[in-house]
């Protein structure tokens, strides 16, 4: 069931400490609606019951009785505008976030940053938490990429589905971790064009091969 996923990763995101309190937030796409954790709930004391579905012509709730997340408009804006986009993370995990209050976009200083698409990471100007504002900044800031800073807040990850977006949101910290060593250390070499372009075919080919070894 999407709920209890969507509460388990909620507390793995705790137990990891890509999130603290009750910040944070995700949904999980479902046809014409998406689930969503609700408001102000620590995932610690967070039930199935509690994840609410809102509907994703216009943000609708289906069921009133529990607040979804104060952020639902940036995750309405984000299905709305990527209908590749199945799955939400939104963490305030400390390594970008701290980057995030920079207010600096990251260019492809690691070649694992081409997991966000195209091996840049940008950071949506900073907008209050849960304004519409908010949402179209995030939007522009995503594009076509696969996660986004925002400004002075933390770290919006997506994907295909709730893993992908967990993994995402993961992957985002430890970029940034890394980042902020590099720049300890006098600051990243990026890598260029070519150098970006030419990592699709090494993970093309990356890892186990079912069908025997890629060609
Ligand atoms: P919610 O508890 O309403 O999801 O808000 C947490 C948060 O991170 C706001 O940006
Ligand atoms: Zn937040």
């Amino acid at each position: 069931m999407i709920a209890d996923a969507i509460v388990a990763a909620s507390q793995r995101l705790i137990s990891d400490r890509l999130t603290t309190g009750t910040s944070g937030n995700i949904s999980v796409r479902d046809g014409q609606q998406a689930w969503i954790t609700p408001s102000g709930v620590a995932p610690g004391d967070m039930t199935a019951d509690q994840v609410v579905a809102i509907g994703l012509d216009g943000g609708l709730l289906v069921d009133a009785a529990i607040l979804p997340s104060s952020e639902w408009q940036f995750h309405v804006a984000v299905y709305d505008a990527r209908p590749d986009i199945a799955a939400i993370v939104h963490t305030h995990s400390p390594w970008a976030t701290g980057v995030s209050c920079t207010r600096r976009d990251l260019p492809p200083f690691h070649y694992m940053m081409v997991g966000t698409g195209d091996g840049t990471l940008r950071c949506a100007p900073y907008d209050p938490p849960g304004s519409e504002r908010l949402a179209m900044g995030v939007v522009g800031a995503l594009g076509q990429r696969a996660a986004c800073l925002l400004a002075n807040h933390g770290v919006v990850a997506t994907g295909n589905d709730l893993p992908a977006a967990e993994a995402m949101a993961r992957e985002v910290e430890t970029l940034a971790q890394q980042y902020c060593i590099a720049q300890l250390l006098g600051g990243p070499e990026s890598l260029d064009a070519q150098q970006v372009e030419e990592l699709a075919e090494v993970f093309r080919t990356y890892g186990q091969h079912p069908g025997g070894p890629a060609e």
